[in-house]
């Protein structure tokens, strides 16, 4: 595959851009070798500069779940563009997003929009403490809610991936209010509670972890959280950005059957335009201003072209659910294929999968925190995904990432898939 191109505009983007690129994971850094600089994309195909196509897996981490340039989507957009782009002035359009979100997520009753996934983590955070008047809170090893100074302690994602242990700029006074426990070790949480009573305002999760792969979380986890919340006073934040409407209509809060306190959105949210959202019980989210005094804001909150692109695909996943089990059949349909050529040539792995996120993790341990997740074969995945992309197959670069499947996908795709799968294995 030639790739002339993407290297000429990576060397000139290093010229302008710190490392080529304006977000970390897309470098390619833990992968080795360079990005591929993306032209165009069309349902589950990129394109790339030297006119390249690849089959999406990372679907723009998320967003993109009923594929690239959906019909829909554009049109909508197209439409809302020329009535200008913002006003910083309410709409009714923005009613319709909030009533459409609490239609499918019956627990949300206020909900406020914000432009990215950080925000609505950084804004929900700062609630639960007004709300609590309470300063630290828990996260999880390998979860990653956004690059807000809080939330940069033991964070997945990107941070992961360059394995950043600590990051400069952070105060200690940041760092301390920032409790961090294993995922999935209940014990840890309620030691964590024990050493600081009444002093923590939250617990926030990735109700299935996204950001050190695909990790699910053990059965009676999240109720178990839940219970501890409840006894202690402390509110549960569920980071819904990544399973927020990819799930499930409701996200992991319907899948899994577990009640937040806080939710917080993006990714999906916003149909591939910078959204995020958060929301929750009336008498928390009272708290913010203007009927409250946590404050909160944003010039371009709500702006009309992320509505309607968001609208549009909330709109279709309402009315169409079985979309979901569309997505899950076709991501049953990889998992079953990688599992069967993997099983048959006795490499070891594990595949973890819940609805349409799915990760590949070369090992023979269970992948259940970020611990066993980076005990995994990581030069081993890193081999795989450039064997991969030069057949056209564009996995995450990264083996601490979720594979995002979009509907996109045909079954010639994922079986395309599963053979160059095969044919790596093959030559082991
Ligand atoms: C992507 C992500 C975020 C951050 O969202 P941005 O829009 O990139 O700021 C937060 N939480 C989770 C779980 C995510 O996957």
């Amino acid at each position: 595959m030639n790739h002339s191109t993407s290297e000429q505009l990576f060397s000139r983007a290093a010229r302008s851009i710190p490392g080529g690129v304006n977000s970390p994971v897309r470098a390619f850094r833990s992968v080795g070798g360079n990005p591929v600089f993306i032209k165009r994309a069309q349902g589950a195909y990129l394109y790339d500069a030297d006119g390249n196509r690849y089959i999406d897996y990372i679907s723009s981490w998320g967003p993109m779940v009923l594929g690239h340039a959906y019909e829909p989507v554009t049109q909508a957009i197209q439409k809302k563009v020329m009535e200008s782009t913002s006003f910083g002035a309410p709409t009714e359009l923005e009613i319709e997003v909030a009533e459409l979100i609490k239609g499918m997520v019956p627990n949300v009753d206020l909900i406020r929009m914000v432009n990215s996934g950080t925000e609505a983590c950084m804004s929900a955070l700062r609630l639960a403490r007004g709300y609590t008047r309470r300063n630290k809170f828990i996260k999880f090893e390998g979860c990653y809610h956004g690059h807000a100074d809080s939330f940069l302690v033991k964070a997945g994602s990107g941070v992961a991936t360059l394995n950043i242990q600590q990051v400069p700029g952070i105060t200690g006074g940041v760092s301390a209010d920032t409790l961090v426990a294993p995922y999935n070790d209940l014990q840890a949480v309620e030691e964590l509670v024990a050493t600081h009573p009444d002093e923590i305002a939250a617990i926030i999760i990735e109700p299935v972890a996204g950001n050190m792969g695909c990790i699910l979380p053990l059965p009676g986890y999240l109720e178990g959280l839940r219970k501890i919340c409840d006894r202690e006073g402390i509110l549960l934040i569920l980071d819904e950005v990544m399973t927020g409407f990819r799930l499930a209509r409701g996200g992991a809060q319907e899948r899994l059957n577990i009640d937040a306190d806080l939710v917080t959105y993006g990714k999906v949210i916003g149909g591939g335009l910078p959204v995020g959202a958060f929301g929750g019980r009336k008498e928390i989210m009272d708290k913010i201003a203007p009927v409250g005094n946590v404050y909160q804001a944003g010039t371009l909150s709500g702006n009309p072209i992320g509505m309607i692109a968001g609208y549009t695909v909330l709109q279709e996943l309402n009315e169409n659910p079985f979309i979901y089990t569309s997505l899950e059949n076709k991501t049953v349909h990889l998992e079953n294929g990688l599992r069967h050529i993997l099983e048959k040539r006795s490499v070891p792995h594990r595949i973890n999968r819940i609805g349409s996120m799915i990760s590949l993790h070369f090992c023979d341990h269970d992948v259940v925190d970020f611990q066993t997740a980076a005990a995994a074969d990581i030069s081993l995945f890193n081999r795989f995904f450039h064997f991969m992309l030069e057949r056209g197959i564009y996995l995450p670069p990264s083996a601490y990432e979720s594979w995002f499947l979009s509907d996109a996908l045909t079954n010639e795709d994922l079986d395309a898939t599963i053979q160059g799968a095969e044919e790596f294995v093959a030559g082991l």
